[in-house]
């Protein structure tokens, strides 16, 4: 038996690099608190992604909550339920009420044709998720969030260096939120940051961070501790050289997958978006069980049984979560239904072999029946 393939694997710079990044720490003892590398993270970033501002935050989820709070935002937030815990957990955090939107059956981001159904005088802010780094219909959603004066918050954990019309995705909506976490494509062990343009919501975001203090004598919000360490700073740093690199050995799998997995009946792939330059973040297939002659259970089983781990990613949808029992129902998202009960990603990250590729290719080929 050879070693388990996983769907991810976290991208570390050479040990070198990072004790050499380091370093400096040992000498002024500055661990946290935005120190040195947190502000040279940050600048980094900023000039990395081309957008007017960036708060970092200690993961991606405390960005989503963060950016919730920091609006003071009330009733209701539509969202979609495809698509990780922390989106709609954020919203229900912050005691906002999620309302679920389905998804578009091809790119799997917020149907933006059923928006404005779900608008009622309660509404106050859409959270659309850019799934897989598919980008949202980000024009339409500005329109009807003009329209009906509506804050837009993505959360973009998925789209970290992608650009959409030459213009960088996190730069979109009134805040966008994204994810350092170790099994993101670009890491700083954990962490997050909001892409923002309002000096005001980013001072906010600033005093929630660190428990609402303004000054030594002065408390002005109810923050938390949601701040980034030097060190998670400092492998950012790192990781950030890097990224391009990463990203270029990430597209030859995901090519390699398009190529050997494409045209088979009742399997669908990621659309190609036209105008968006991808980070090959994931590989998710869809299995239509009557076109391709296997449901999703079947291949899930055979790629376990050659030591591969694909994931259910997302399943199950968050508006079927226990801790929510009762409150929602999924058969109103019937297309994020659909979807979840049949997708899969497949393993894909820098490091993992063509030979590897190769295989779990052969694996979905020999499940197909089409
Ligand atoms: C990873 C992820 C988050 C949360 O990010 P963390 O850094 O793990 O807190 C939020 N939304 C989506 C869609 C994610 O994939």
């Amino acid at each position: 038996m050879g070693e388990k393939i996983l769907v991810t694997r976290s991208s570390l710079p050479p040990l070198e690099e990072y004790v050499d990044e380091i370093r400096d720490i040992w000498y002024t003892h500055w661990l946290t608190n935005m120190g040195v590398k947190h502000k040279t993270f940050e600048r980094m970033l900023k000039e990395y992604m081309h957008v007017s501002d960036i708060e970092l935050l200690v993961n991606g989820h405390m960005a989503l909550e963060m950016t919730l709070q920091a609006m003071h935002l009330k009733g209701e937030v539509i969202t979609t339920p495809f698509t990780f815990a922390s989106t709609t957990h954020a919203i229900v955090r912050n005691g906002l009420e999620p309302v679920f939107c389905d998804i578009d059956p091809d790119d799997y981001t917020i149907d933006d044709t059923k928006i404005e159904s779900l608008i009622t005088d309660r509404t106050c802010a859409i959270m659309p998720v850019h799934v897989y780094g598919h980008v949202c219909h980000v024009e339409a959603i500005e329109n009807i969030a003009q329209k009906h004066g509506l804050k837009v918050i993505y959360d973009a954990a998925h789209t970290f260096g992608e650009t959409y019309k030459g213009r960088s995705v996190a730069d979109y909506g009134d805040a966008s939120c994204l994810s350092f976490h170790a099994t993101k494509v670009f890491n700083s062990i954990e962490g997050g940051a909001v892409c923002y343009h309002d000096t005001k919501l980013g001072e906010a975001i600033y005093n929630l961070k660190n428990f609402g203090i303004q000054g030594p004598e002065s408390v002005e919000s109810v923050g938390a501790n949601a701040k980034m360490n030097e060190f998670a700073a400092a492998m950012g740093i790192c990781n950030l050289r890097h990224v391009d690199k990463e990203i270029a050995k990430r597209k030859m799998i995901f090519e390699l997958y398009k190529e050997r997995l494409g045209g088979l009946k009742g399997l669908k792939l990621s659309p190609c978006q036209k105008d968006v330059v991808n980070n090959y973040a994931y590989f998710p297939v869809v299995f239509e069980e009557k076109e391709f002659g296997a449901a999703r259970k079947e291949v899930f089983e055979e790629l376990e049984k050659g030591n591969i781990l694909a994931r259910k990613y997302f399943y199950p949808l968050t508006n079927t979560f226990e801790c929510f029992e009762g409150k929602y129902n999924a058969d109103e998202t019937p297309v994020a239904k659909h979807i979840a009960e049949r997708v899969l990603t497949l393993p894909l990250y820098a490091e993992l072999k063509i030979s590897d590729a190769e295989k779990i290719c052969d694996i979905i080929r020999k499940c197909y029946k089409g």
